[in-house]
Order: structure tokens, then sequence, then C-alpha cells
């Protein structure tokens, strides 16, 4: 799946886009499965993963929440495809 296919995915799940703020790139806002929690997912430019709001992500870098949209965390290193989507320096 191409990146711009992927972002277009993840926006269709989102509850709400919130775009690129600096460091922080595609955020976006899902909700919790079993409340009415909302977690906040981007892409890191400084980790060069993506990061979730959730317990789960800031604990084990990475969550049920990625994992679904196929998005890799912390946990699996800097994701180069990522990356070089967003045109950063490897
Ligand atoms: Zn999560």
């Amino acid at each position: 799946m191409s990146k711009q296919n992927a972002l277009a995915r993840i926006e269709r799940g989102a509850l709400r886009v919130l775009g690129d703020n600096g460091r922080w790139k595609a955020r976006f806002e899902i909700g919790s499965e079993s409340s009415d929690r909302v977690y906040r997912v981007s892409f890191d430019t400084a980790q060069g993963c993506w990061v979730c709001s959730c317990m789960g992500c800031i604990r084990h870098g990475q969550c049920k929440h990625l994992t679904a949209m196929g998005l890799q965390g912390r946990k699996h290193g800097r994701d180069l495809e990522w990356i070089q989507h967003f045109q950063l320096q490897g």
C-alpha cells in the first residue's frame, strides 16, 4: 500500500484529523473501543516512528491502535519508508 493510500485510510478511520505540527506529522485522533477516551496518533519525526498517546504505546512502543492501522511504533525502530515519505533525513 502506498503511503498516500495509507494516510487516506487512516484519515477515514480517524475521529478528527489534525494535520502536521512541527515535529509531529499527520496527527489524528482515534477513539478507544472500550471507553470514551480519545488517543492521539502521529509520526514523530524526532524518533522516526509512529506514536500513540495510549499507555500501551508509551510503555511498549507499540499498541493495538498502531497495529490495526499497519503503523510501526518505537519498538520497531526508525521507519525509513515513512521518514522518506515525510522527506526527513534518514
Ligand atoms: Zn494506542
